[in-house]
């Protein structure tokens, strides 16, 4: 369980250190008044009746690691109303703009698990329980990224899946001491998800996500981004000579374009926050 407890530990500083990284910006921008914005982040697990759901609700309930993520969210965030964060035994992972919900799905949860098995067939518990527990961090921050775009309405100019993934893996490599994990888990979910799909189906091709091998790419690029040394070395460790090559000819790029979408969030988010 030493993966989750570090999850926790990371997940208690997160919105801190966003604070203190912003408060700095702050004096550029004029204060906003925010009263009548009163809403909070609010978490539920939902029952099931299917037994390995209620295992899946037990696991991410006594961990703590989303209450953990929920009060730094309402520590550091005004938002106008309430944004509910459900496990259900319901489709997702998804935002529901008209309920203001984001929805984690006991069902997604579970075939992550299976992906990576089918994978890695000897995993032991420890890999399989950081997979999915980082990669579902991962998704949630996507989600949540989609729920924020919505109650402040900030303007996205390019594709909002995008944005959302760009987002996620901000919050996962600046607020969480483990967010280099749970970025490369993610990375991992999505190179996996590719694996599992040879031919793409008209639903798919037709889907408001890109295609998992752009979203792979496009969070290595921003990891690298951020931990070019970090990132090169593991692959060199693993000999991954597809991904050295891909590094090769877009590491310069993909430096730049971190720092671009940091200070872009920044700017954005701003605004938002609990003045201190
Ligand atoms: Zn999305």
């Amino acid at each position: 369980m030493m993966t989750i407890i570090s999850i926790i530990n990371g997940h208690q500083r997160i919105w801190r250190w966003i604070a203190l990284l912003l408060i700095s910006l702050s004096l550029a921008y004029p204060m906003q008044s925010y009263a009548g914005n009163n809403g909070r982040f609010q978490l539920e697990f939902g029952k099931s009746d299917n037994k390995t759901f209620q295992d899946i609700a037990v696991i991410f309930k006594e961990s703590g690691q989303f209450q953990s993520i929920i009060d730094g969210l309402n520590r550091e965030f005004v938002i106008p109303e309430n944004i509910k964060v459900e496990f259900a035994d319901k489709e997702g992972p998804l935002y529901d703009p008209a309920t203001k919900t984001i929805t984690m799905s006991y069902d997604y949860i579970f075939y992550l698990t299976t992906v990576y098995l089918e994978k890695y067939p000897k995993a032991n518990d420890d890999a399989i329980l950081r997979f999915t527990t980082g990669s579902t961090t991962f998704l949630f921050y996507h989600e949540l990224a989609h729920s924020l775009i919505d109650v402040y309405h900030l303007p996205i100019v390019s594709s909002e899946e995008a944005a959302a993934d760009n987002l996620a893996v901000i919050i996962s490599l600046e607020y969480t001491n483990d967010g280099y994990t749970i970025a490369m888990d993610s990375a991992e979910l999505f190179d996996l998800l590719e694996e599992t799909n040879e031919e793409y189906d008209d639903d798919e091709l037709w889907d408001e996500h890109a295609l998992d091998s752009q979203r792979f790419y496009n969070i290595i690029c921003l990891t690298y981004g951020r931990y070019p040394e970090r990132v090169a070395k593991e692959l060199k460790e693993l000999k991954n000579e597809k991904l050295l090559a891909f590094i090769e000819e877009k590491g310069e790029y993909c430096v730049s374009e971190y720092e671009r979408q940091l200070q872009a969030w920044l700017q954005l988010l701003e605004p938002h926050l609990v003045s201190q």
